[in-house]
């Protein structure tokens, strides 16, 4: 409730076009009401066959006809009492005259009230209404369907202007939402995975949409609608309209009830869209390993039992949303009765009062009850579509309670307040007593002391799951050490601008990641300024100039989804290519020419033993023809990491 309240204010940060949205919502709300309390006229002048303006008249002539005979009535009733008075007659008498006074004072006051009211209104209506009954109807009928025209209009502008809000407070949200996943840090990253974050993204973000729409664009309008019905209600008995809504508490009971059950099963669905897509894409991303096992009977039953999952809360979110329905529909049909069952009795009856409660100050007449009933009919339509709206505000608490905490949550990898500037190139990286643990019980790394000069080429060496790559993503600053520093210029990593430092380094992974677009496009990647030529060379010095000419469209090829249409050595080429256009002071290779032919691997490592002067290398490596390259090696071995130079290795050797 609170996150979503949060979001509804975000929204109300675009207050000029909710505002004109709000007036849209009176307007359309006004016109409801207006509408209805037309028929009055319709009705009067058919049923008697008078125009508006005599039956103003007649109304008027009426009311003072009334307070004549009011008046006279107190006239004599006043001269008994002073009558009374004199002869020092019963108290009871006395105070029976008194209340009979008081009541036709207040029956006069009303009167007088009806009657000037009808004398302001006399000279409207003979300026603005025909004074033939049945031009009145055809007036009123243009009336009611240009208002009609005009309310749609208003609903359609409104609808317009609150949609606008909503998904414009959903994008900011998916933009958001983008922004934060690749600003966290690795393992914040991954305690979601990319499947939470495209749940979040497309599900999560509409739900919110959903829920904004609801609220701004019904949960206004259509209480407006039922204030205006009821408005008028009350003003033709207001003792008559509570009665009709003595069924209110009790419906507001159940949406109570029903609204938290249906915020939960929302919950629920909400946990359930997140693992739908976690299936989705890992079954989807893993289609070789998958086929190959054939696995597709275990993938497809899972997908069945999470989609069928999906569908039971959605049956039973289903039923409760349509639940709200006829409970809404109790109160709507509950008021209308009421109404008629009080009203016809008292209109048959001619009677002011009933149970002795008194429901109107004079007997109703049949069109005033059926403009009464008119307004309930209008009133109840609008407390049957707030089912809709409490839905869609239900949507909009849970998935605002899954994304601001996300939304809020502070990436580890906290910006330098005031970064600091190091010259480029640097002249040394230091890991100073660094130790790392992913989960804070294993530790990976222990009281690391290293440093790499500025053009040394160091290979990283050691067992698998020894803590190389931990190493390198220190050094690059995809994680912060929970303990020591990794410092550039003696400068810890934490006090550089992320980019400053991102920028001094080119990194080639094993698992090659390229984009579905063209090879010019993939090697460009982070160079955008590179000339043609640029690229080129640079692919040449990867070695991937002659498989990419051999393209009928050369640098145009289209790499497909994860660069699937070329070979794994040709992706790594590529990623090569694009590291080496990079030029940065700092390359790091994790097994980077693993799946490449020893032949071209030798071309590779031919063109990286010019490239790589003048720059610092860290490669990971098991293979002998990449450690050949290096001065230094470092051995990392269940997190305990040593430095010795190349020479004494081979020696060793
Ligand atoms: P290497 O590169 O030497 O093969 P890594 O640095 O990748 O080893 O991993 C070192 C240890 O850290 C391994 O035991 C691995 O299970 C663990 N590890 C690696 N990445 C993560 C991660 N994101 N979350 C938790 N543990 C991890």
């Amino acid at each position: 409730m609170h996150e979503f309240l949060r979001a509804l204010r975000d929204a109300a940060k675009r207050w000029p076009i909710l505002a004109a949205a709000l007036l849209c919502s009176a307007g359309v709300a006004g016109l409801w009401s207006a509408n209805i309390f037309a028929l009055f006229p319709i009705i009067e002048v058919t049923l008697k066959g008078e125009s508006l303006q005599e039956w103003n008249a007649k109304r008027m002539a009426e009311a003072d006809a009334r307070i004549t005979a009011t008046e006279n009535q107190l006239e004599s009733l006043r001269r008994r009492l002073e009558a009374d008075e004199a002869a020092n007659a019963a108290e009871t008498d006395r105070k029976r005259i008194a209340k009979q006074i008081a009541t036709l004072d207040h029956e006069i006051r009303k009167d007088r009230e009806i009657e000037s009211y009808a004398r302001w209104l006399q000279p409207w209506l003979t300026r603005f209404l025909p004074d033939d009954p049945f031009k009145t109807v055809l007036l009123v009928v243009s009336f009611v369907v240009v208002s009609t025209f005009v309310k749609h209009v208003l609903m359609l502008v409104g609808a317009m202007l609150v949609g606008w809000v909503a998904m414009g407070i959903s994008r900011d949200i998916r933009l958001k939402v983008f922004d934060k996943a690749l600003e966290l840090d690795r393992a914040q990253f991954m305690q979601r995975g990319s499947s939470g974050f495209m749940a979040t993204i497309t599900h999560t973000s509409d739900m919110l949409a959903h829920g904004i729409t609801a609220v701004y664009g019904g949960a206004i309008t259509e209480p407006l609608k039922i204030l205006a019905c009821l408005g008028g209600a009350f003003l033709i008995s207001w003792q008559l309209t509570l009665a009709c809504l003595t069924l209110a508490p009790l419906v507001g009971f159940l949406m109570v009830w029903l609204n938290k059950r249906m915020r939960g099963l929302s919950k629920r669905m909400l946990t359930r869209s997140t693992s739908f897509h976690h299936v989705v894409l890992e079954a989807l991303n893993n289609v070789m390993t998958v086929q190959s096992y054939t696995m597709e009977p275990f993938e497809k039953k899972r997908f069945r039992d999470c989609t069928g999952d999906m569908m039971r809360i959605g049956m039973w979110h289903t039923f409760y949303a349509t639940l709200a329905n006829p409970i809404t529909e109790i109160l709507g049909i509950g008021m209308v009765a009421t109404s008629i069952a009080v009203g016809a009795w008292l209109v048959i009856n001619q009677e002011t009062q009933m149970f002795g409660i008194t429901m109107t100050d004079r007997p109703m007449t049949v069109p005033g009850i059926m403009v009464f009933f008119g307004m309930l009919i209008g009133a109840s339509d609008p407390v049957r579509k707030l089912s809709g709206i409490i839905t869609g505000f239900n949507s909009g608490c849970v998935a605002a309670q899954c994304l601001y905490p996300l939304l809020d949550a502070p990436s580890k990898l906290v910006p330098a307040a005031d970064p600091k500037p190091i010259p480029s190139p640097h002249r040394e990286i230091r890991l100073e007593d660094v130790s790392f643990s992913y989960d804070g019980i294993d530790t990976v790394l222990k009281d690391v002391n290293v440093s790499i000069r500025f053009g040394e080429r160091v290979a990283i060496v050691g067992p698998n799951g020894g803590g190389k790559s931990t190493l390198v993503n220190l050094i690059c600053r995809f994680y912060d050490p929970t303990k020591g520093k990794v410092l550039l210029d003696g400068v810890p990593l934490t006090e550089l601008a992320l980019e400053d430092l991102r920028r001094r380094i080119a990194i080639v992974t094993q698992q090659t990641e390229l984009f579905n677009e063209s090879i010019y496009y993939n090697i460009r990647y982070g160079r955008w300024d590179a000339t043609a030529e640029e690229v080129e060379a640079a692919a040449r010095k990867a070695y991937a100039h002659d498989f990419i000419s051999q393209f009928p469209q050369g640098y145009h090829t289209m790499v497909g989804p994860s660069g699937y249409r070329l070979s794994g050595g040709q992706r790594q080429r590529i990623s090569l290519a694009r590291a080496f256009l990079r030029d940065a002071e700092i390359l790091v290779l994790d097994e980077a020419t693993s799946q490449i032919d020893v032949e071209s691997e030798k071309l590779i490592h031919d063109a990286l033993a010019a490239y790589v002067q003048n720059r610092t290398v860290i490669m990971i490596t098991h293979r002998a023809s990449t450690l050949a390259l290096a001065d230094a090696i470092i051995q990392v071995e269940h997190g305990v990491v040593t430095k010795r130079p190349a020479a004494s290795r081979l020696q060793v050797a």
